[in-house]
C-alpha cells in the first residue's frame, strides 16, 4: 500500500494533480484516525489518493463514496483502487458533484464523514445540500480554506481570486455558528473540522 501511494504521490506532483499536500495530510490523518469513520462522503476524488487514506485508516467496515467530474481522473482512480485492498470498500460518482449530491439525497444514506475538497467556490452550496444525509456526530472537513493564505491576514487577494475567497469567507462564517462549531488547522492551505454541537437542538 505504501508503494501504491508513494506512486500516486509521484504522479500527482509530476502532473500538478491537487492531491492533499504533505503538511495539510498530517492534519488531515490526525482528524480521520481519531474519528476513524464508517461511512464517509468525500466531494472531490481526484486520483484516489485521499479515499486510500481514509480506507486505509478508516473503520474495519469502511464505505466511501466519493464524487469527481474529470472522466481522466476518474479512470486513473479506478486503476489505482483497483491495485489497492479496498477496491469493494470504494465507490466514485461520475459527475458534477452538485447534481450527484442532490442524487444521493433520495438513496436515504446517510454519512459521519464528509470532506469536502472540490470546486472551492461551491463549498457553501455542498454544505447546505450534504444536511439530510449527516448522522447527528458527523464531522466535516474542508480543505484550502485558507487558500494561500488570502482568506485570513493580510495578504492582498489577487484580483482573480476574489470570489473565492469571498466564498471561502462565507462558508467559515456558515460552519461557525451554531448548530456547528469549527476549528480551523492551518496546517497544508487550511483544514477547517466542523462538528455539530451535541444536543444543541435541545438547549435551544
Ligand atoms: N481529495 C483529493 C485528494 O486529496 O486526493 C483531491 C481532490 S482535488 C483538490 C479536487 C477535485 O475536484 C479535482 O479532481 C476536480 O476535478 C474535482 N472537481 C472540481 N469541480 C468539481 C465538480 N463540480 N464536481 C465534481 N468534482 C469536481
Amino acid at each position: 500500500m505504501e508503494e501504491l501511494l508513494g506512486e500516486m504521490e509521484s504522479y500527482a506532483a509530476l502532473n500538478h494533480v491537487p492531491i492533499i499536500n504533505e503538511r495539510g495530510r498530517a492534519a488531515f490523518l490526525q482528524v480521520v484516525k481519531e474519528v476513524r469513520p464508517h461511512r464517509v462522503l468525500e466531494i472531490g476524488t481526484a486520483i484516489g489518493y485521499s479515499s486510500l487514506l481514509f480506507a486505509l485508516h478508516g473503520a474495519e467496515d469502511i464505505e466511501i463514496t466519493t464524487l469527481e467530474l474529470s472522466e481522466e481522473r476518474i479512470n486513473l482512480a479506478q486503476s489505482y483502487i483497483n491495485r489497492s485492498a479496498y477496491a469493494d470498500r470504494i465507490r466514485i460518482m461520475a459527475g458534477d458533484a452538485a447534481e450527484n449530491l442532490l442524487r444521493l439525497q433520495l438513496t436515504g444514506q446517510k454519512f459521519d464523514f464528509v470532506f469536502i475538497d472540490a470546486a472551492k467556490g461551491q463549498y457553501v452550496d455542498y454544505f447546505h445540500k450534504i444536511q439530510p444525509m449527516l448522522t447527528d456526530k458527523a464531522v466535516i472537513l474542508a480543505d484550502n480554506v485558507l487558500f494561500r493564505g488570502y482568506v485570513r491576514g493580510d495578504v492582498p487577494t489577487p484580483r482573480r481570486f476574489k470570489t473565492i475567497v469571498k466564498r471561502l469567507r462565507e462558508y467559515i462564517e456558515l460552519v461557525s455558528q451554531p448548530p456547528y462549531t469549527t476549528e480551523i488547522l492551518a496546517q497544508g492551505d487550511g483544514l477547517a473540522v466542523t462538528r455539530r454541537v451535541l444536543d444543541y437542538d435541545k438547549k435551544a
